[in-house]
């Protein structure tokens, strides 16, 4: 394939998918590059604000709450009904589309009935009621897309291949079955030149069951198609000019960063929490397939690329600062932990079997405590599954737990065997007259990642940014 034409895998985050504007604005994207002659398959994740609200909308019904279902789905089905009237002109599309929007809005209805019957909300019907919102987005987009006479077929993020173990709500791609169906459903359709339609966020398992790959997927179903796919690039469409020094929302002078590892753009994922799925660089690092990541705003900047091999540059040890919040820290203590060894092993065999991830780990040389920390979701579960494991053995006295802290971390290939970054580290926090309230470095000395007081965590993350100079 020649330079000019690319096999690309283009994504749209719900940021880029507000409302009808947002929508014209991205499909115009697609047309532009479809006409230069590439071959694409867009990925689409929900109207903005849209999983959010059929969580809330899951719940009620848990709760048996009837009366708030019919407001929610009018109000759902009006929102992409509206855009659809208007973006797409021609009246037959506009029919089918309406139709499609229907059929989908008729079956989150009775599943939200339904629940609503049973009283209860399983993690697998939690799965089926999120994967409406890329569905609807997915019609609205695709019929905006044949509007402008682009030929498209729409897929299911299932019916393209994607098939996942049943870890519902985090659910992880078989990647070997998944390859093959890709290849084999998506492939001839993009090479044929039309523009593959696919939603983002969903799966299904080996029977059949509706997954998805939890919160900020449709990054992951993305790179899952792009590898499969062995595309040129990946692009990530979104706000923001690409991945940032900071979160510019917090720290307004954050710039962006041009180049940058998978190594790093993993850390600075788990840690940034939210600007890219963290999961979703593993299959295109391991293909070696470049991620791009783009602002829909501003189309012609060239963003932020991910590729391979990172680019130390030796005044840049540190690239960017990120901080997680809703987080929570758990400490387990007595002093009959010190020198009985399996209990660490205890502390996190039993968090891992029950699907607690832990963020950071800490143990004090005294051994009479281990802390760490876990998002605060898993909060309430991971102190009472530690309880009932642990308290009664004899060396664990208690476990304390606390809610207003978070984590600050920087992340930089550069940190590698540069000696004396934590201490400038820990001096510029301190130097804010900030509280440091546990440290961890990763073996693979990418990040230094601490805790400090919820209030703090801001201040601390903009006297970093200012120290490594990360706004020149
Ligand atoms: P999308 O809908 O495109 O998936 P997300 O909201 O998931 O968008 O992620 C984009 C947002 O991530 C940006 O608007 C930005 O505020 C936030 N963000 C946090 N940290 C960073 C960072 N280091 N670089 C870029 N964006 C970041
Ligand atoms: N719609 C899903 C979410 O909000 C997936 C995504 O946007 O990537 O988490
Ligand atoms: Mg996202």
């Amino acid at each position: 394939m020649s330079e000019e034409h690319l096999k690309l895998v283009m994504k749209f985050g719900g940021t880029s998918l507000g409302e009808s504007s947002g929508i014209r604005h991205v499909t115009g994207i697609v047309q532009d590059y479809a006409q230069q002659g590439n071959k694409i398959a867009v990925v689409v994740s929900a109207m903005s604000g849209v999983t959010d609200k059929l969580i809330e909308a899951a719940e009620k019904a848990s709760m048996r709450d009837r009366a708030s279902i019919d407001a929610f789905v009018k109000s759902l089905a009006g929102r992409h009904a509206q855009a659809s009237q208007d973006i797409i002109k021609n009246g037959e599309i506009l029919k089918q589309t309406l139709g499609s929007l229907n059929q989908q809005i008729a079956e989150l209805e009775k599943t939200l009935v339904g629940i609503t019957y049973l009283g209860e909300l399983t993690p697998r019907s939690r799965d089926y009621v999120l994967s409406f919102g890329e569905k609807l987005s997915a019609i609205v987009v695709s019929g905006a897309l044949k509007d402008l006479g682009l030929r498209t077929e729409s897929f299911l993020g299932g019916q393209c291949g994607i098939v996942t173990d049943d870890r519902f709500g985090e659910a992880k791609p078989l990647m070997n079955i998944t390859r093959q169906q890709v290849k084999e459903r998506l492939g001839p359709a993009i090479a044929a030149g039309a523009v593959a339609v696919v939603t983002g966020f969903i799966g299904t398992t080996q029977d059949g069951l509706t997954t998805t790959l939890g919160r900020g997927g449709s990054d992951y179903t993305a790179t899952i198609l792009g590898a499969s796919l062995q595309v040129d690039e990946v692009w990530m469409w979104t706000d923001v000019d690409g991945l940032m020094t900071a979160d510019p929302r917090v720290e307004p002078s954050a710039k962006t960063i041009p180049v940058i590892s998978f190594s790093e753009a993993i850390e600075m994922a788990y840690f940034g929490a939210k600007a890219m799925h963290p999961r979703a660089l593993e299959p295109a690092s391991e293909r070696g397939i470049p991620i791009r990541v783009k602002n829909t705003l501003n189309p012609n900047s060239p963003g932020t690329l991910i590729v391979q091999e990172p680019q130390v540059e030796p005044e840049r040890v540190v690239k960017t600062a990120a901080m997680i919040r809703n987080v929570a820290l758990i400490t387990v203590s007595g002093a009959g932990m010190v020198g009985a060894p399996a209990i660490a092993a205890k502390v996190f065999s039993v968090l891992g079997e029950n699907n607690i991830d832990v963020l950071m780990i800490s143990q004090g040389s005294s051994q009479a405590n281990i802390s760490f920390v876990v998002s605060r979701t898993s909060l309430e579960k991971a102190v009472n599954t530690l309880e009932l494991s642990l308290l009664g053995s004899g060396f664990v006295k208690e476990v304390t737990s606390e809610t207003g802290i978070c984590i600050v971390a920087v992340v930089g290939a550069g940190m590698k065997g540069t000696p004396g970054v934590a201490a400038r580290v820990f001096k510029t926090v301190a130097d804010q007259g900030v509280n440091i309230r546990m440290i961890a470095q990763g073996s693979s000395e990418l990040n230094i990642s601490f805790v400090v007081e919820e209030s703090e965590g801001v201040k601390a993350l903009r006297a970093l940014h200012k120290e490594f100079k990360l706004d020149c």
